[in-house]
């Protein structure tokens, strides 16, 4: 079998160098090239994996670089994500996007190259995750309005979105298990007189700190009793594997946009 080529983009970021390792972890796939951001010092240099060794790639700042690959896996910033979605469907080359926080515009243009191209894009690339937002549709369909859904969620000090995309994706599977608007029913933040919680609100807690690498938990809090559904990440090596998982599973896939439920087969 021919390795898959496979690009990163943002490979000097906490997820950038996990993916580097997970890429050259697998037998049957080639690292061809890997960005970071324009103007950046790394540009020109070697590329080295997580033990220091050189990975034969040379660190570009130029997004054409990535794709030449079959797929490139891009978890960066909202921004170089939709540019990268733009290059991916201009050149027909698959797109793995893991980045978070985009806004209505940036996900339009995810949508338009998904006409294009085969795109996987995830809030969240772990095994556990993917199957806890499927459980978390059960419960809310399962459970009555008078059981109160809260979405609570911990990462790093260092993250700039909030909460994070895998608490919103958990509170919309939620939303759309009981028939609900998701953007009517949530309610991210709560700060002052906010008054008693109306009924059939979603509502989000967002804890930063440490290097906390990501957890999550969907609070069904009704009379006499309390199910708590949740999930600890405890490396990003988690998300890496599952995104290099995805780069194999649309590699041979047809134009569409696609998510971490159809790689694991709980669409
Ligand atoms: P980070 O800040 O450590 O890394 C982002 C990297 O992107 C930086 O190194 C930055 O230089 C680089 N970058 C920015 N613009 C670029 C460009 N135009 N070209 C190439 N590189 C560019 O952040 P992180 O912790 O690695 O997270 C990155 C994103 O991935 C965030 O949106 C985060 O929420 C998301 N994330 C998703 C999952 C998942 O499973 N889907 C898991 C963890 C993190």
């Amino acid at each position: 079998m021919t390795d898959i080529a496979i690009a990163i983009a943002g490979c000097t970021g906490r997820m950038g160098r996990a993916l580097v390792d997970a890429v050259l972890a697998q037998e049957d796939a080639a690292l061809t090239a890997a960005t970071a951001r324009p103007g950046t010092p790394a540009a020109g240099h070697p590329l080295r994996d997580g033990r220091g060794a050189d990975t034969g790639v040379v660190v570009s700042d130029d997004p054409n670089a990535l794709f030449a690959a079959d797929v490139v896996i891009d978890f960066t910033e909202p921004e170089s994500t939709a540019v990268h979605a733009q290059l991916a469907a201009r050149t027909g080359t698959a797109l793995v996007i893991g980045t978070t926080g985009l806004s209505r515009a940036q996900q339009e243009a995810i949508y338009a190259a998904g006409r294009q191209t085969p795109i996987c894009q995830a809030a969240n690339f772990s095994l556990g995750v993917n199957l806890l937002k499927a459980l978390v549709a059960r419960a809310a369909a399962a459970l009555p309005e008078s059981f109160d859904i809260e979405i609570l969620e911990m990462h790093h000090r260092h993250k700039v979105d909030a909460p994070s995309g895998t608490a919103l994706a958990l509170g919309e599977a939620a939303a759309a298990a009981r028939g609900a608007d998701f953007e009517a029913v949530a309610r991210r933040t709560r700060d002052g007189q906010v008054g008693p919680r109306p009924a059939g609100e979603i509502g989000f807690a967002t804890l930063r700190g440490g290097d906390v690498a990501g957890e999550h938990a969907a609070i069904f809090a009704g009379p006499e009793e309390r199910l708590e559904l949740s999930h600890k990440a405890a490396s990003r090596a988690i998300f890496a594997r599952g995104a290099v998982t995805a780069a194999f599973w649309l590699a041979d896939k047809s134009a569409g946009l696609y998510s971490m439920d159809d790689v694991l087969g709980l669409a």
